[in-house]
């Protein structure tokens, strides 16, 4: 669809129209009563969003993908429709005496989707426990009757921690659970969540898939592993009838493969409306075009910079499983060829005072709560990110006052080193005061 105009341009059309034209009555009925599939509005669907939608999808190697207006919103929607009351209910109604369902997810994760769980799904019923994506064995434990998802990220979010997705998977499966991994750190260039067992991938679009920094996206891929029907008790969301989609299960009207990502758009993007504008999902489409060469360089910097500062005297531990040693290195030369991603995070020696002026004398290095931007950038996940976690999660996630999280960009390597060398300096950390030196030409800000 990229040349379906009169004018053929090479680039996909922006396509910007809230509503869409029916050509009869008798088609604007059965594209409502959603027997025949068509754009109405431009809250479930556009053609712009529709080819984004199809090229993550293909990336990820899966059947179909629905796109949102951020990546909590993939995350909110999908455990929602996974999870919600209403899969609870016998008969697809939402009934307030049976409880929702249960997700078991990763403890070190995105701080967004702690907030998610913890607080709106909680309050929607839906419980969660938090488990160390390094144990297996503790997400098996984890499993009750009411579990309808594992939730895991395939590059933690702020430590770059690997977890075992196949191992988590034949968990999850065996326990006919599905599982998420949210592929947001990693990008498909780096892994395929799918061939390592996966039957959800989870993106904010927002990250490496738009790679500038410029709009919020998010999306959900259905990899085509989950089967509801083979379990009809455990998922009538999917497989009873309910007079919402015609009285007909939608496994029935949309096939397996369908009916997740069909509930997902119909229902819950159709009634909570976070979708995704077609100007930004072209912002996502052009920066998709240059994934692989941009996130080579993001990798190969991150793995310079993690080396540098592992050796520093400012720094008590730095954080990347292309470090030797780094316990995550193994699962890394299995699952990810081609490197680990540009998120590492930084323990600094010294007191908060040291960690503060450090942060604050950084001039390449933006302070910004954003991740794989061209830009490099720097968090306080305690302060920032994670701020309103329990001290409890914030101990299970080993996030201290100590803890900086560096999001590398594409910049000069030698511009970035010298600007994190002339901030420890500035703070007075480490012992190796060099003067700072100047910036280079290179330099892409
Ligand atoms: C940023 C992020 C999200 C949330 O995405 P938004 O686009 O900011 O809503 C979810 N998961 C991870 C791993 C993220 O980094």
């Amino acid at each position: 669809m990229t040349s379906d105009s009169e004018f053929r341009p090479v680039q996909p059309p922006v396509y910007v129209s809230a509503a869409y034209e029916f050509a009869s009555l008798r088609d604007a009925r059965e594209a409502f009563a959603q027997r025949e599939a068509a754009f109405t509005y431009a809250r479930t669907g556009s053609p712009t969003v529709a080819l984004l939608e199809r090229r993550v999808a293909e990336l990820e190697a899966g059947v179909g993908a629905v796109a949102f207006a951020s990546g909590q919103a993939a995350i909110a929607l999908t455990l929602l429709a996974l999870a919600g009351r209403s899969g609870q209910s016998p008969d697809g109604r939402a009934h307030v005496e049976i409880p929702a369902g249960h997700v078991v997810a990763s403890a070190k994760i995105y701080g967004g989707t702690a907030d998610l769980l913890n607080d709106s799904l909680a309050e929607s019923g839906i419980g969660v426990t938090w488990v160390d994506p390094h144990q297996p064995q503790a997400w098996a434990d984890a499993v009750t009757e009411r579990t309808r998802a594992f939730l895991v990220e395939s590059i933690g979010n702020p430590h770059a921690d690997l977890p075992d997705i196949p191992a988590l998977a034949r968990i999850a499966h065996a326990a006919q659970i599905p599982l998420i991994v949210d592929n947001t750190l990693a990008s498909p260039h780096l892994v395929q969540p799918a061939a390592l067992g996966a039957d959800f991938v989870i993106h904010s679009a927002t990250k490496y898939l738009s790679g500038n920094g410029t709009v919020l996206a998010g999306v959900v891929v259905d990899t085509g592993r989950f089967s509801p029907a083979d379990h009809p008790d455990r998922w009538p969301q999917f497989t009873a009838a309910t007079a919402r989609f015609g009285d007909t299960p939608l496994v029935q009207r949309y096939g397996e493969r369908g009916a997740v990502l069909h509930l997902i758009r119909a229902k819950y993007l159709h009634d909570l409306g976070p979708c995704l504008a077609p100007w930004s999902a072209q912002q996502v489409l052009e920066g998709i075009e240059t994934l692989d060469v941009r996130v080579d360089r993001h990798c190969r910097n991150a793995e310079a910079l993690a080396e540098r500062l592992s050796t520093h005297s400012a720094v008590h531990r730095v954080r990347h499983p292309s470090l030797r040693g780094d316990p995550n290195a193994a699962l890394a030369a299995r699952d990810f060829p081609r490197g680990t991603g540009a998120v590492l995070s930084v323990e600094l020696a010294g007191g908060f005072s040291g960690v503060e002026r450090f942060i604050d004398s950084l001039r390449l290095f933006k302070l910004a709560a954003n991740i794989g931007d061209a830009r490099s950038m720097i968090a306080h996940p305690a302060s920032m990110t994670h701020c309103r976690l329990s001290s409890e999660l914030r101990t299970a996630g080993e996030i201290t006052e100590q803890t900086v999280r560096l999001s590398v960009g594409r910049e000069n390597l030698e511009d970035l080193w010298s600007d994190l060398e002339q901030a420890f300096a500035a703070a007075g950390l480490g012992t190796d005061d060099a003067a700072p030196a100047p910036l280079g030409t290179e330099t892409l800000v």
